[in-house]
């Protein structure tokens, strides 16, 4: 059955809820009981739970079933109700169906769908919202003719590199939602090689039963795939069996004329601690770079990304130019900067006049001082609320502790260039749940003044005010 929600909603029904409960319901609700179950996705109409335990779970469904279902149909009305299991196997966040309209290549004809593999896709990457530019022009022509026409032997594999935050993810993910979309019969996998690192190794740990589980899995995941993304393939340096796989699947895919698509942050030549014959496969098809930022893309990046914000008529051309001479090297730190700007106009409220730019950009270069590490944020914010920082880190869920959690979380996201994944891994959560958190305090942020307060006196205690 076709999803009912965006992806983003996917994420955040659950959050949403929450929200929601805590501003309208009259009657008590234990938040920390309810905030112990986790999101797992969208079945049908069905929203999907995970429970920690038979206890909650059963709880759940004689205390608050009726107010859990009247909710989530509040915030959407196709919503039918809810299904929870015991978390156990997986406990990460599903993506099980993506919105795919805006991808802007001609379509197919559809067959049915029979595997879905892209359990990481995020929501927004799309070749749709991919900006052009001098740096990354003929990545993104590339990547769109084998997305269109994948198996092609001379770009079999194909093989993007640039270093980080240039936009290769972005490319991958962009190739697997639009494989997707239009090969709908074949079996496209998309994986960072970290996970498929662990799918390797996971194939000699464990019981007799385990390894023939991870063998099963290993075999159905990527020998069986139709098409293979592996994201940031560098991490296999040193890594001398699960090079020897690889080196297996990318000469059986090219044997059966099956595209692979790899990413890196170097050249083939460029790796030390890679066998001599996974380079040169590497190098069999088509190499293509993504460069460092030159200023006219980070120009039009950066009017595409602010495009939300107002600046003074007059100045809005001088602040331009200014931002893009700022040496920013890669996209993921101008879009740093325009979130910083961006909070400081919807929630400091301020001018964002060139004056006050250049000082933003003053402080943005001291934005890698030792002074300005998460640990630090996480320190300040813990502090201001007089809680213990450790207990941020923690599983712990009352409300004393997730307020001051999701501040720091907002904060790490603002004012360093932490992924959402690092900031997630500092304080035990996945990234759908710093999403999600980052989300909540900033709608909170918006209505609460006493909590808009309390930020600024962390930004002071930073000097990032
Ligand atoms: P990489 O994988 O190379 O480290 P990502 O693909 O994760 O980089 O990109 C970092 C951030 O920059 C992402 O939010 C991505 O959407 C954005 N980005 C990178 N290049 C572009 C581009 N050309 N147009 C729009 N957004 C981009
Ligand atoms: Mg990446």
């Amino acid at each position: 059955m076709e999803n009912i929600f965006s992806v983003l909603d996917h994420v955040n029904v659950w959050q949403n809820l929450l929200d929601v409960l805590e501003k309208e319901s009259d009657n008590p609700v234990d938040f920390a009981f309810l905030e112990a179950f986790q999101f797992a996705g969208i079945e049908g109409s069905f929203v999907k739970l995970i429970a920690p335990d038979h206890f909650r779970q059963n709880w759940l469904e004689s205390h608050y079933k009726a107010l859990v279902e009247t909710t989530l149909r509040k915030i959407d009305p196709a919503i039918e109700g809810y299904k929870v299991s015991i978390a156990n196997v997986d406990r990460k966040i599903e993506i099980p169906q993506l919105n795919l309209q805006a991808v802007p290549l001609p379509k197919k004809p559809k067959v049915s769908h029979t595997k879905k593999e892209l359990p990481s896709l995020y929501c927004h990457y799309s070749f749709d919202n991919f900006i052009q530019g001098h740096c990354n022009e003929v990545a993104l022509k590339t990547s769109m003719a084998i997305a269109q026409n994948p198996g092609e032997k001379s770009m079999n594999p194909l093989y993007l590199y640039g270093s980080t935050g240039l936009g290769k993810t972005h490319l991958m993910q962009s190739m697997a939602r639009y494989l997707l979309a239009h090969r709908t019969s074949d079996h496209i996998v998309y994986r960072n090689a970290e996970q498929f690192l662990n799918d390797a190794v996971a194939r000699y740990k464990g019981s007799f039963e385990e390894k023939k589980k991870a063998i099963a899995h290993y075999s159905e995941t990527y020998e069986k795939a139709d098409i293979l993304l592996l994201d940031d393939i560098h991490i296999l340096e040193k890594k001398e069996h699960t090079q020897e796989l690889l080196l297996h699947l990318l000469d059986s895919f090219r044997l059966h004329h099956k595209q692979v698509i790899l990413c890196s942050d170097r050249k083939p030549a460029e790796f030390s601690q890679m066998s001599e014959k996974l380079i040169s496969r590497f190098e069999e098809g088509l190499t293509v770079s993504i460069d460092a930022l030159d200023y006219s893309t980070r120009l039009e990046i950066l009017k595409n990304k602010a495009s939300d914000l107002s600046f003074p008529k007059e100045e809005e051309e001088s602040i331009f130019r200014c931002i893009a001479s700022l040496p920013i090297s890669n996209v993921r730190e101008l879009e740093g900067f325009i979130s910083k700007m961006r909070a400081n106009q919807e929630l400091m409220k301020k001018t964002l006049s060139l004056d006050f730019i250049q000082s933003l950009a003053h402080i943005s270069a001291n934005i890698e001082s030792p002074s300005l590490t998460p640990q630090h944020i996480i320190e300040t914010t813990a502090s201001t609320f007089g809680v213990d920082s450790s207990l941020l880190s923690s599983k712990k869920q009352n409300q004393s502790l997730s307020l001051p959690r999701k501040m720091a979380m907002y904060l790490c996201r603002e004012y360093t260039s932490e992924t959402l994944q690092n900031i997630g891994s500092l304080f035990n959560r996945d990234y759908a749940t710093v999403i999600a958190s980052i989300k909540s305090i900033k709608k909170e942020l918006g209505t609460n003044n006493s909590l808009s307060q309390k930020a600024n006196e962390i930004k002071e205690a930073l000097r990032i005010s």
